[in-house]
């Protein structure tokens, strides 16, 4: 499994537009809401206890001091019976340190709680922090500029002015692994740590198709000509709001010119090296994503054969 996929939870999404079920399951001691601080979710106990730790799901009563009106709270679904929120604390002082949150957990920043919590919960991060995300942005109508309102339980802004209605955006990211015989091509952004190297990516752009995008991202960052483009999987990304679609494309060569703008370097990785970097060891300079991020399980099923 992919982290941030797989998310547990019913969305029951017809209940959004009731308010009278929501406000009352908001009120319902067996209801649980995770709180996140400045776009941090809460875990429960220390940042020194054992792994893997847990999501800080907690009963209302525990949030009653902190909610403030402005604040978005959302209704992220139902697991089984129970009604799961998400609230954001962010206007607070830190709540773990002082407050009613004080000595249950701690605030951790999502990429790393995503890695020591379980699958499912990390999928639940994906879904609180994307929305909680959306809100801090979308405060103002793009058309008018006037103030904006939470409704929908938080899937929907509508402007107090021009009545335009907003809804939560997912920007759909390419990320794919260009291969060519027995190798894959690996790349190493400008900002990447030394030695870190990873499947090329870029946005998909209006009036594009995945494989289009694809074809685009290698001959603009490597000038790399692709034949055939297949689909592997896709990750919900919530830094802010992306959706990472994982591809193959079988390159036509390995020539290649890198665009320097873009990328520091691009290599050609055989699959053995691919196979041992792909396993945590430092291959010819080379080091590759660590399993939280899609291009991970991408180069690793190709690396391995299961293709
Ligand atoms: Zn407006």
């Amino acid at each position: 499994m992919i982290p941030f996929a797989g998310n547990p939870l019913n969305r029951a999404s017809e209940k959004r537009t009731n308010p009278e079920w929501i406000a009352r399951k908001l009120r319902d001691s067996s209801s649980l809401i995770l709180p996140l601080w400045r776009l941090e979710p809460f875990l429960l106990g220390s940042a020194n206890d054992p792994q893997p730790a847990r999501l800080g799901l907690l009963p209302p009563k525990n949030l009653e001091a902190l909610a403030i009106a402005e604040a978005p709270c959302i209704f992220l679904g139902l697991d089984d019976e129970t009604a799961i929120f998400t609230l954001d604390l962010s206007s607070s002082p830190n709540p773990a340190i002082d407050g009613p949150l004080a000595g249950l957990g701690y605030f951790c920043d999502a990429r790393t709680a995503a890695q020591i919590v379980s699958l499912r919960e990390a999928a639940i991060i994906a879904q609180a922090k994307a929305l909680i995300d959306w809100h801090q942005r979308h405060g103002f109508c793009p058309r008018c500029g006037s103030p904006t309102m939470i409704m929908d339980a938080g899937y929907r802004r509508l402007c107090g002015k021009c009545n335009a209605e907003h809804f939560p955006r997912v920007d759909p990211v390419v990320i794919m692994l260009a291969t060519e015989g027995d190798a894959c091509l690996v790349g190493r952004g400008k900002q990447f740590p030394p030695g870190m190297f990873s499947a090329l990516a870029g946005f998909m752009e209006p009036g594009e198709t995945i494989e289009e995008a694809v074809r685009r991202e290698l001959m603009e960052e490597a000038s790399v000509r692709v034949g055939e483009v297949s689909y592997y999987a896709t990750q919900p990304w919530p830094f802010p709001s992306s959706l990472m679609i994982g591809c193959f494309a079988k390159a036509q060569s390995r020539e290649f010119k890198v665009d320097e703008n873009e990328l520091a370097e691009v290599r050609w990785l055989e699959r053995g090296a691919a196979r041992a970097a792909i396993e945590g060891q430092t291959v010819e300079g080379v080091r590759l994503p660590p399993p939280i991020a899609i291009a991970h399980h991408l180069i690793k099923t190709w690396a391995f054969g299961e293709l």
